[in-house]
């Protein structure tokens, strides 16, 4: 089967074509401003402008025609409303010209999916989901994706980019700061704040907004992406670690545009090391917000027996990981 899937939570207009369980495309088209980040509105402007164009690459580089396609998959949330319901109407209006069935999935357990297809060896891991808008510690249990371990106030890749703002880095901020921590020097402690199993970086962008508002040179900047990267890095590995603890399970996953860093990468393979589990890092293709993760977790559904009405498909702007019944697994 062909299925078609379609990325609208945040910035990101994704589209990609799968064949079964082989990625034939997954093409995007990314919301970005110089200055500041995302207005819902302006962010849904550019879904509706780019929409068609990267549908429509996605169905050329596959090699297909929008009559081959025999399902629509596309993120019916968590995300932002009028981001989500660009994609959930052009998902909408494909199914109903081409008359195929369409399904709405949830964006954070597409993630987590996405590295158990791609990750051959990964099958039952603990994913450290640290998106944009979403850090989150999740794990399969009893039916259940569940959340064992999260962000109390901003995720992980917003709080870099409000201090990527601060820096002048510009928008998206994480890989600009990824460079500069490379070049930093010297450790500047930060605080270091998990609660349990949850984390929270409120304190630390209090802090930072102050030294930067003493002084602001380069040496400084370079030495505050290092700190803070170590920092909150540390904080996310920590809960990660105590996560496959609990749960008993020996694989970590990395999934959301954060898990692009390396350092990051680095760090979960040695906390995994040193415990005799296995950490798995995705290409960025299937870390960042991609549709190809859509797609998939859509056929999985519908292969589960998953059915949806077009009235089903209205978008679930605050859906939580563990408000889905797992009937697949
Ligand atoms: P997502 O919401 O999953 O699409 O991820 C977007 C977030 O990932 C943004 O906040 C980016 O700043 C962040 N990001 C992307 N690449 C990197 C990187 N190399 N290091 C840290 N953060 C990154
Ligand atoms: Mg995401």
């Amino acid at each position: 089967m062909i299925i078609l899937g379609i990325e609208t939570t945040a910035h990101t207009f994704g589209a990609a074509v799968l064949k079964d369980r082989t990625v034939l495309s997954n093409v995007w088209d990314s919301y970005s401003h110089p200055e500041r980040g995302m207005i819902p509105a302006e962010v849904a402007a550019h879904h509706v402008a780019v929409c068609d164009v990267v549908i429509r690459q996605a169905l050329e580089k596959a090699e297909k025609k929008s009559k081959d396609v025999g399902l629509v998959a596309f993120s019916q949330g968590p995300g932002i409303g009028n981001c989500l319901r660009v994609g959930a109407t052009a998902a909408r209006a494909f199914a109903v010209h081409h008359k195929i069935p369409i399904i709405g999935v949830n964006h954070c357990i597409a993630h987590l999916e996405i590295g158990r297809l791609i990750a051959k060896e990964c099958t039952d891991p603990v994913l450290l989901y640290a998106s944009g808008a979403n850090t989150q510690v999740i794990a399969y249990d009893c039916g259940k994706y569940r959340v064992f371990g999260e962000t109390l106030d901003m995720g992980v890749g917003n709080f870099l980019d409000q201090v990527g703002r601060l820096m002048g880095l510009g928008f998206p901020a994480g890989p600009k700061i990824e460079e500069h921590a490379r070049l930093g020097k010297k450790y500047i402690p930060l605080p270091y704040v998990v609660k349990g199993m949850d984390v929270s970086f409120g304190g630390m962008y209090t802090k930072i907004m102050h030294m930067l508002k003493e002084e602001h040179d380069e040496e400084l900047v370079n030495s505050l992406c290092y700190s803070m990267q170590e920092t909150i890095f540390a904080m996310l590995v920590e809960v990660s670690e105590r996560a496959l603890a609990h749960v008993g399970k020996k694989e970590l996953l990395l999934g959301g545009g954060v898990a692009c860093n390396k350092r990051l990468q680095e760090m979960c393979a040695i906390m995994c090391k040193e415990r005799g589990a296995r950490s798995f890092a995705l290409p960025n293709q299937f870390n960042v917000d991609n549709a190809a993760m859509i797609a998939h977790l859509g056929k999985i559904m519908y292969d589960a027996g998953v059915r949806m009405t077009i009235p089903e498909t209205a978008i679930r702007p605050y859906e939580r990981t563990d408000d889905v019944d797992v009937v697949w697994r």
